[in-house]
């Protein structure tokens, strides 16, 4: 499977606009939403006809058997993440507990297990040759990379060895950037012109050179702040960083998507900058795979 990421950095930068519009151009077969936390790709996706779901297990967590406990205070002085709650009967906060298995290495009466959590759940949609494989991580629970790992390796297991898939990816810049950029051929990162977007831009190209995976930018909004995006563009420049081109601010994208409408089949300067960057994103793309 080969596979083309969009990234953003920070938060709202228009990640999810483009990777929908980029997925209704190429009539993309397989492609998943990677933003756990809160997926919202399926919004601007149409209705599909499967919907396959599973159970998503983080770590474990410990639980206390009273009966046994002899309320000696060890669990409590060694857990880093306040999870025990002392007596008189100890027990263990579930949302707090990192399941790192310290407590139940320590307690001399054998009073702790560690019991199977569901964290969260995958879920497979189909539609006619389409396949898009997403999640939804449980308010609270840890382990989000864990899970979009689990979210490519599901697309990968029900598509064809050489199909291209488009993701959407985490945002942020943490553990499941990574989990999204693991393995993949092209990160596309849409950035912004504000200095944290820039800031976080320059950690994610750090993450993905790491990871040796190549990056194109594009910036979106960028006549808010017409300055910085030409800061961005001249770094990209100097880094050796494709700068595939700048979307304006329209606010037919902000009508468009409040109708559940894809920008690819909306005619405005928004819509028409993202169609030029698909070609070029391809372009780009296909002279990676080819090498
Ligand atoms: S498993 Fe780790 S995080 Fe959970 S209660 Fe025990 S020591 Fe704390
Ligand atoms: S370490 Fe074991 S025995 Fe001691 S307080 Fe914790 S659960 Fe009870």
């Amino acid at each position: 499977m080969h596979q083309i990421l969009i990234l953003s950095g920070k938060g709202g930068t228009g990640k999810t606009t483009v990777a929908s519009t980029f997925i209704a151009l190429s009539k993309a077969k397989a492609y998943a939403d990677c933003d756990v936390d809160a997926p919202n790709l399926h919004l601007v996706m149409g209705s599909f006809e499967n919907k396959k779901e599973s159970d998503y297990y983080g770590l474990p967590k410990a639980v206390i058997d009273y009966a046994l406990c002899i309320a000696c205070n060890q669990c409590f002085e060694v857990c880093r993440f306040d999870a025990v709650v002392p007596g008189p009967t100890y027990h263990i906060n579930p949302v707090a507990c990192e399941g790192c298995t310290f407590c139940q290495y320590v307690c001399p009466a054998n009073a702790i297990h560690m019991e199977p959590a569901k964290a969260g759940e995958l879920k497979l949609f189909t539609r006619e040759d389409e396949i898009f494989s997403t999640a939804t991580l449980i308010m609270g629970s840890g382990n989000t990379g864990k899970l979009v790992t689990e979210v490519k390796q599901q697309l990968k297991n029900n598509v064809q060895e050489n199909e291209i898939a488009i993701l959407d990816g985490s945002p942020g810049i943490g553990c499941p950037v990574i989990a999204s950029l693991s393995g993949v051929d092209l990160a596309l990162i849409v950035s912004e012109p504000s200095v944290s977007a820039f800031s976080d831009l320059k950690r994610i190209i750090s993450s993905a050179r790491h990871l040796q995976v190549p990056v194109a930018v594009v910036v979106n909004k960028y006549d808010m702040q017409e300055r910085l995006a030409e800061q961005i563009a001249e770094y990209c420049f100097k880094e050796g960083i494709p700068f595939l081109g700048k979307i304006p601010y329209d606010e037919a994208v902000v009508k468009a998507l409040n109708l559940g409408k894809n920008l690819a089949w909306i005619n405005s300067p928004a819509s028409d900058a993202i169609k030029q960057l698909y070609d070029k994103t391809l372009q780009v793309f296909k002279e990676l795979i080819r090498s």
